[in-house]
């Protein structure tokens, strides 16, 4: 090496972060789950469900290794998780995508989100989407130099504001990004409030990014619609969604897109130059289940979380927190201004103190400055572990 960093001096130094890349990195909910495992304290801050995985599924991804399913597929997926994906978007929704050409599996829905970006999307376009947001919505654009607008929803029903969605809009905005049911608000978008943001989006000929991953994650009598459904968004609208959350394989990252065959060729050339393919033996597991599980294994599914999410509302407000009711995903926001601590960050640090008990910053899903009283609840847990956090955020 001729070139050694020791023949520049310090101050020339051409060794330095990227403009993109933050300084001082470590989110903030990873790092409330640091300090619940040093406490052993009870983790609802991270959204990983904890409930088994279902056994066709599982059993399905082993067979697939022994069997030999573990080399590259093609870079969007084997033909018979992408037929299975089709088949389901057709089966749910009506929708129908040509699984030759309409169906990418990512690397999770934060692969495929990644992916429909590079693909579609320039530095300085503008993306709106709503706040509350999921960080990674926002982190992710702008590792792209693309320009998150948060379009705020009002609480504590979080109801779209059609007038603020309108007004955000401009020259530059290419896309809505919208997330249903959504993490961490919980809310499920009306078919009014979808129709108004197709509305705007037809008007103003831009994309709109959909996060359906909570899809099966419905309460009471709220219903997950798809808005590639409305009239003329089926070629407008990239669907991202994923076995993470329904299959409880977060860890297997594994998601799909699904879109209009004129930009999914993009969005496969960019995935592959992250990913190459999603795991490939999963493949074979997400696939069985899509295949195999019956109905009411999804109705299960919304009923079981749907009893985890009345005991964590009941827990939080014998706590004397005001929780807002999700009718969707599976995390609860609450109100916790009688907490110490001047923001939620010290909120969340003097719950985990005082309980055992670790949420995330409701800082972390808003603009700064605000967020500052609430404090966000992850309810996928087992029985166990919830019952035990419930037990203890009651005393105090
Ligand atoms: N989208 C939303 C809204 C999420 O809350 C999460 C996980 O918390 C993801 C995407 C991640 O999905 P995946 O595991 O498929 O990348």
């Amino acid at each position: 090496m001729t070139h050694s960093p020791a023949h520049h001096s310090p101050t020339a130094s051409r060794l330095a972060l990227s403009e993109l890349a933050p300084g001082a990195m470590q989110s903030e909910i990873r790092a409330m789950s640091v300090e619940c495992e040093r406490l052993g304290g009870i983790n609802l801050a991270q959204g990983v469900c904890d409930t088994p995985v279902p056994e066709i599924v599982e059993a399905a991804a082993i067979t697939a290794i022994k069997a030999g399913h573990n080399i590259y597929t093609r870079l969007d997926g084997i033909t018979r998780l992408r037929n299975a994906i089709a088949a389901k978007q057709l089966r749910d929704y009506g929708l129908r995508y040509d699984p030759e050409t309409e169906v990418l599996v990512a690397s999770g829905a934060t692969g495929g989100l990644h992916a429909a970006a590079m693909a579609l999307l320039n530095p300085g376009d503008e993306v709106l989407l709503f706040e509350p947001f999921y960080g990674y919505h926002v982190s992710t654009l702008k590792s792209m130099r693309v320009k998150p607008v948060p379009v705020p929803l009002a609480a504590p029903e979080w109801m779209l504001d059609v007038d603020a969605l309108r007004a955000a809009i401009t020259p530059r905005t290419r896309a809505i990004l919208v997330n249903t049911p959504a993490n961490p608000s919980g809310k499920v978008f009306t078919r009014a409030e979808l129709e108004a943001i197709a509305d705007a989006a037809r008007e103003h000929d831009l994309f709109v990014f959909t996060d359906e991953i909570y899809e099966y994650f419905v309460y009471d009598d709220a219903e997950h619609i798809a808005i590639a459904t409305l009239e003329g968004m089926r070629e407008r609208t990239i669907v991202m969604s994923g076995f993470s959350k329904t299959f409880s394989v977060t860890g297997w990252r594994l998601g799909y897109v699904t879109a209009a065959a004129q930009w999914m060729g993009a969005l496969g050339y960019f995935h592959d130059l992250t990913y190459v393919c999603a795991p490939s033996a999963l493949q074979h597991g997400a696939a069985a289940g899509l295949e195999q599980l019956p109905p009411q294994f999804y109705t299960k599914l919304a009923s079981d979380h749907q009893s985890k999410r009345e005991r964590m509302l009941s827990a939080l407000r014998d706590a004397g927190m005001e929780p807002s009711v999700p009718a969707g995903a599976y995390y609860v926001l609450a109100r916790a201004a009688h907490l110490p601590g001047e923001t939620a960050a010290q909120k969340a640090r003097a719950l985990l103190a005082a309980t055992g008990v670790a949420a995330v910053a409701g800082s972390a899903f808003f603009r700064p400055g605000r967020g500052e009283d609430l404090l966000r609840f992850c309810f996928a847990k087992t029985d166990r572990d919830l019952d035990e956090a419930c037990a203890r955020l009651r005393k105090l």
